[in-house]
């Protein structure tokens, strides 16, 4: 049995070349030009993820496809090898979390924790929103402020454009010219953390936030 080896945002990101091959191949590109698009693909899929068995490195080497249908085939495979957001206990989000007592866990009865990078749900009593991911191996969980009010605009943890929602977090670095105050920070996000784990396909910036969010 082959052991489960791809994260979410990498499956996301195997699927957008899949979908740029597709676009490609319809437009009556110069056949030179169409292999090099199928060539430079097949090379990012290949490598978006690392240390693999020699049975993982075939299930992502697509080299020998010729078509789009061989493309889609493969990829309808890799959901089998989706490696699932780990399951968290009132404990540990207590742990987390210890100054909000009344805190729960938002029901994941349907969410496909497959398809997770990170899990975040809103409090929309106290307008604050929780993020948990993890991070060097270990999960975190970082507690935001959100806005009420919604906005077309780009994600800054997707990089899509849809409705999003400015959250900021406050972080125990001070402010460098007001040292009474906690320095904020903050971006804007999407609204619906499903659809954003959907389009994810680059962790940087939202390790760069949890990493500056939770500095000591
Ligand atoms: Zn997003």
């Amino acid at each position: 049995m082959i052991e489960k080896f791809i994260k979410n945002e990498q499956f996301n990101f195997i699927r957008k070349q899949v979908a740029w091959i597709k676009d490609s191949t319809k437009q009556h590109l110069p056949p030179g030009v169409l292999a090099s698009v199928y060539e430079l693909s097949n090379e990012k899929i290949s490598n978006c993820v690392t240390a693999l068995t020699p049975e993982q490195k075939e299930l992502m080497d697509f080299s020998s496809f010729k078509t789009v249908e061989a493309y889609e085939q493969a990829l309808e495979q890799l959901p089998n090898y989706l490696l699932a957001f780990p399951t968290i206990s009132e404990q540990q989000l207590k742990k987390l979390f210890p100054k909000s007592k009344k805190l729960k866990l938002p029901d994941l009865s349907n969410i496909d924790l497959h398809r997770l990078t990170y899990l975040s749900w809103n409090d929309s009593r106290s307008n604050k929103k929780y993020i948990l991911y993890k991070l060097d191996s270990q999960l975190v969980g970082i507690e935001c402020s959100f806005s009420p009010s919604t906005k077309k605009n780009i994600c800054s943890i997707c990089h899509c454009h849809g409705e999003v929602t400015h959250f900021s977090t406050i972080t125990k670095a001070k402010k460098v010219n007001n040292p009474d105050y906690y320095k904020s920070i903050g971006n804007l996000i999407c609204v619906n953390s499903t659809e954003c784990n959907k389009n994810i396909t680059d962790v940087s910036y939202l390790e760069e936030f949890l990493r500056e969010s939770l500095k000591k």
